[in-house]
């Protein structure tokens, strides 16, 4: 691949930018025409990888092709629809993780979903789903990334409960005491794009370590432009960083840069 690496100008400075999406959805549909040119966008703007969540057997099956033609670029995530996910869809996503575990890097985005699932027994339902990928990441040794939407202290008490791995609360929005917890637990965060406008990530993004956040996309949703989202746009998201603690945005992409290898173990 291109191994030159781009200047951007942030703040007058000519620093070399690295950036790292740590979680996209790039099989969906929405770069379907123009994935090439996406993946190209990105590393103009020093986007060096992407970890993509499918969230479904066929999603499973396009990831695992995008991953090999963007060999070293884009990873892959193996993760579920959370708030539609069937029984038999999470039997045929753990049977293939298992049979495709060599290709991926982590298991999730798996968790629980109270925004689209109000009624209780509904939400009772998605915990031993949940339970089920806690296992999976346990037995692949593979970290867990977690979709926790409007649920965010009740997946982080099953967590702490059923799993000892790495823990990534992915586009957290957890309230303050939420985000403590998950500091002290030394799990990490995503921040999205977006994330500047609002209130409890920007808490959480003074809350964290440092070393405990990483930046994503969660494209083609949460748009800071209005356009479809796309890795490229992890900048947006590295300039609110770098504002709210004080620090030069070419720190921010360097340190979340590494926190993803980190993790993700790349
Ligand atoms: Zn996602």
């Amino acid at each position: 691949m291109n191994k030159k690496k781009i200047r951007i100008a942030f703040n007058g400075s000519d620093d070399i930018m690295r950036l790292f999406d740590a979680h996209t959805h790039l099989d969906m549909k929405h770069y379907k025409n123009d994935l090439d040119r996406v993946i190209k966008r990105a590393q103009e703007a020093g986007v060096e990888g992407m970890v993509s969540s499918s969230i479904g057997p066929g999603s499973f099956r396009r990831t695992l092709g995008i991953v090999k033609k963007y060999s070293g670029i884009v990873f892959h995530t193996a993760g579920t629809n959370v708030s539609q996910l069937t029984r038999k869809d999470a039997d045929e996503i753990i049977a293939l993780a298992r049979k495709y575990s060599n290709q991926l890097v982590a298991v999730g985005e798996v968790g629980l979903d109270y925004y689209w699932v109000k009624d209780p027994a509904g939400r009772k339902a998605q915990e031993p789903l949940f339970i089920d990928f806690i296992r999976l990441a346990d037995e692949l040794k593979m970290p867990i990334v977690i979709h926790s939407r409007k649920a965010e202290a009740e997946a982080a008490a099953i967590l702490s409960r059923e799993f000892d791995g790495k823990v990534l609360m992915h586009c957290f929005d957890g309230p303050p005491q939420v985000a403590q917890q998950v500091a002290d637990n030394g799990w990490s965060i995503t921040l999205p794009a977006n994330f500047g406008k609002y209130r409890n990530r920007r808490r959480a993004a003074e809350i964290l370590p440092i070393d405990q956040i990483m930046l994503e996309t969660d494209g083609p949703y949460l748009s800071p432009t209005g356009e479809r989202n796309e890795p490229a746009n992890v900048r947006f998201g590295c300039e609110s960083l770098a504002e709210i603690r004080h620090m030069d945005p070419e720190a921010v992409g360097e340190m979340t840069t590494r926190n993803a290898r980190k993790f993700y173990g790349l």
